[in-house]
């Protein structure tokens, strides 16, 4: 069967990577989750205390991310260490949204996630997959739902993680990590024009993904 690449992109908790690792795990292909690698740059710079942007771009020069495989769950590493426990937080995720606006932040992980691509086989999430990283992606998916659902999905994770959200905070964050994926001048996010839109706000999971399968299936 020939493989694909399948870019899914899309705005912050619209549940991409459940989306991506499920189509993964049915199509037998290798899951990238993008923004955990932006996080991690994003974990290094908080931790190092670097806020400006000639900094961040020397310090590319230490960083290496990677994936490891922890009992079948895809973790993201900087420089080797295990990193995922620390990257799904609202300060981190603030920090992956300032350095993913810089152009050598991005050249430099946009080179690591073609490679990841070149034998094919792989579902990619992220904001600028379909239009910069595979703008030759066979399968081109952009999820939306509104801002409120994605912040209650949001808070919900929270919740669930054992922090003590507030719901107006959580939503004026989805809405500024919004404005700044689709404002910045670097590869802001944006809709394919190919890409088939998923709109997931009032889906339940197994309902999206019978559409999303029946689009892989397409090239099958
Ligand atoms: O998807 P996630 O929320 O984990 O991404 C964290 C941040 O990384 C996003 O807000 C976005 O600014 C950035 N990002 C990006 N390009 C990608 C993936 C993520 O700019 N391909």
């Amino acid at each position: 069967m020939k493989k694909i690449i399948v870019a899914i992109d899309g705005y912050s908790s619209c549940g991409k990577s459940t989306i991506a690792k499920a189509l993964a795990r049915y199509a037998g292909y290798t899951y990238v989750d993008t923004g955990a690698m932006y996080r991690a740059i994003g974990l290094y710079t908080l931790r190092n205390g670097l806020t400006e942007e000639a900094d961040i771009i020397a310090a590319l020069d230490h960083i290496q991310v990677g994936f490891i495989l922890v009992d079948g769950a895809q973790h993201v590493t900087l420089n080797g260490e295990d990193v995922e426990g620390y990257i799904r937080t609202l300060e981190v995720g603030n920090c992956a949204s300032r350095v993913s606006a810089i152009k050598e932040v991005r050249a430099f992980l946009v080179k690591q996630q073609q490679a990841m691509g070149e034998a094919k086989g792989i579902v990619m999430d992220g904001r600028d997959i379909g239009t910069v990283v595979f703008p030759n992606a066979e399968l081109k998916l952009f999820l939306t739902a509104s801002a409120e659902v994605r912040a209650q999905r949001r808070y919900d994770e929270l919740i669930a993680k054992g922090e003590k959200p507030n719901f107006a905070e959580v939503l004026a964050d989805v809405n500024d990590r919004d404005y700044r994926d689709t404002h910045r001048a670097e590869s802001p996010l944006r809709q394919a024009e190919d890409a088939i839109v998923v709109d997931n706000s009032h889906m339940t999971e197994e309902e999206q993904m019978e559409v999303v399968y029946g689009y892989f299936n397409r090239f099958q």
